[in-house]
């Protein structure tokens, strides 16, 4: 069976591990918590970086950041993981989903405006496949009415938007270390802090709603209980793990995007012949490769094709389901049908992507397809 996912190790993980557990400080901000500090934020420029537990995590400290309370909106996305709005509904948020663009599942910008009320209070742009949302449009708009921008960029790690890096253009943001994104820690994340009026409380937030980081730093002489907060920390291990991910970043990048490119050629036909949609790549985006997909006709379509490939030992998986119609909110969703992403919940397949894909597997997949659709 080829799998869809396959974690990539670069050699050096259980190395800087035994390190760590070595250097006796295995607890959170640790060396290693450091270094992956230091390298996002020289990397990509980030003002501020704080490693998280998850994803999830990260998000939970943006809505505590941005003062999230009952009653406040939240506009996001349907077609989405979970986590991107749960974070804000914890706090008492009230979500109101956005629609997918027809030609990509990022939200459509252009849906956006007319769903702004004066209880707005963030934009959450989810950059579907590590590509970006048209993010000039989300914050002009986000200037225009006073809201707070939340990239949710877990998927995005080494992707931009007219050459800036994606998660350095909303006031926070958000990425993800899981062991299905392209560096990973198994669980892990990250929270960025572009708008420097939030660095000091995130430190706090982030360490029980104490004032820990800033006496570690010497710059007090006890520490307090100052805010409410959680522990938000990884320990030291996961960040030694996660260095050595990050000292390989260009290799993993360039053999995901060699991988994907491979997959678009092969693919390409039929799409042109009409059967199916690849993933679109805007003027203003980068491709990350972080994952490859393709949208079938139909949801009955689908099922079959992902059939097909199982039954050809390729293991290949749909993604998202519409948030608005989950168990949990279609109940409190105000009602609008959302077409595209009822589209991409009922259409879209994931083929396997992972460092370690060989081009022979790799063909096999691409013959496999094109046969199913020949
Ligand atoms: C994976 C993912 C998350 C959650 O990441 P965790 O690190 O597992 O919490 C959030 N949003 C999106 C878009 C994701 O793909």
């Amino acid at each position: 069976m080829i799998t869809n996912n396959k974690p990539y190790l670069s050699g050096n993980e259980t190395e800087y591990i035994r390190k760590a557990i070595e250097s006796c400080k295995i607890s959170g901000d640790g060396v290693y918590t450091k270094k992956c500090h230091q390298f996002f934020e020289t990397k990509y420029g980030f003002k501020k970086v704080l490693l998280t537990t998850s994803c999830t995590d990260a998000l939970e400290m943006a809505a505590i950041l941005l003062d999230i309370k009952e009653g406040d909106e939240v506009i996001a996305p349907s077609f989405t993981f979970v986590s991107t709005v749960n974070a804000f509904v914890l706090r008492g948020a009230k979500i109101v989903f956005i629609d997918s663009d027809i030609n990509n599942p990022n939200m459509d910008v252009d849906a956006i405006e007319a769903q702004i009320t004066s209880k707005t209070k963030v934009i959450v742009p989810v950059h579907y496949a590590g590509i970006a949302c048209d993010m000039d449009k989300i914050m002009s708009l986000a200037n225009k009415y006073n809201l707070f921008v939340v990239e949710d960029a877990a998927l995005a790690i080494d992707s931009y938007y007219k050459d800036r890096p994606l998660g350095s253009i909303g006031h926070l943001s958000a990425f993800s270390f899981h062991e299905t994104k392209n560096v990973i820690s198994g669980e892990g994340g990250m929270l960025v802090i572009n708008d420097e009026r939030f660095i000091n409380r995130a430190e706090i937030i982030r360490e029980k709603g104490t004032n820990r980081s800033a006496f570690f730093r010497g710059e007090i002489d006890k520490y307090d209980w100052v805010d409410i907060g959680s522990s938000f920390l990884p320990s030291d291990i996961i960040a030694a793990f996660l260095f050595a991910q990050l000292e390989n970043i260009e290799k993993i990048q360039q053999k995901r995007k060699n991988i994907w490119n491979i997959y678009f050629a092969g693919l390409i036909s039929i799409e042109e012949k009409g059967k199916v949609q690849l993933p679109k790549i805007l003027n203003f985006a980068t491709n990350n490769a972080n994952m490859f997909y393709l949208v079938c006709s139909s949801i009955d379509e689908r099922t079959k094709l992902i059939q097909y490939l199982k039954d050809n030992e390729i293991h290949a998986v749909f993604h998202y389901l519409s948030l608005h119609k989950s168990p949990y909110y279609k109940n409190k969703h105000d009602g609008r049908e959302l077409k595209n992403a009822d589209r991409y919940s009922d259409c879209l397949v994931r083929l396997p992507m992972y460092y370690e894909l060989e081009e022979e597997q790799l063909n096999k997949i691409i013959s496999t397809i094109n046969n199913f659709y020949n």
